[in-house]
């Protein structure tokens, strides 16, 4: 198979997906389509679709790095308690200030690291 073919795969996947996926968890459900494929080559691809732009990464409380098919701009929410990563809506008006001291924003990544919602309950 192609080399194109299995970025494709891979992008295709992290779009279906609403939720961010370790490199692991896109090597697992790209392997039940491309059998042979390999886990450097589904790193050199989330590394290639990160520098294109048409992936982004989120960093989690453990250091993992997860991947994320939705690339418009959204905050990430972190959980500490349960690991998982929730997006959350950017309010544009927390670049104004940046804007207004006369600075271009090419691409705005906002973390947040804390404890969900069901993890406070517990
Ligand atoms: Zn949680
Ligand atoms: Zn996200």
């Amino acid at each position: 198979m192609r080399n194109t073919a299995q970025r494709k795969e891979i992008l295709e996947f992290l779009r279906s997906k609403r939720h961010h996926c370790s490199a692991i968890q896109v090597y697992d459900a790209v392997r039940e389509k491309i059998p042979n494929i390999s886990l450097g080559t589904v790193y050199r691809n989330l590394g290639s679709l990160l520098e294109s732009g048409e992936i982004i990464s989120v960093e989690a409380v453990d250091k993992c790095i997860y991947y994320d098919g939705f690339v418009e701009n959204h905050a990430h929410f972190v959980c500490s308690g349960c690991k998982q990563i929730f997006d959350f809506p950017i309010e544009p008006e927390k670049r104004r200030a940046i804007n207004d001291a006369g600075f271009s924003v090419d691409t705005e990544r906002v973390i947040y690291y804390g404890t969900c919602k069901n993890c406070l309950k517990k």
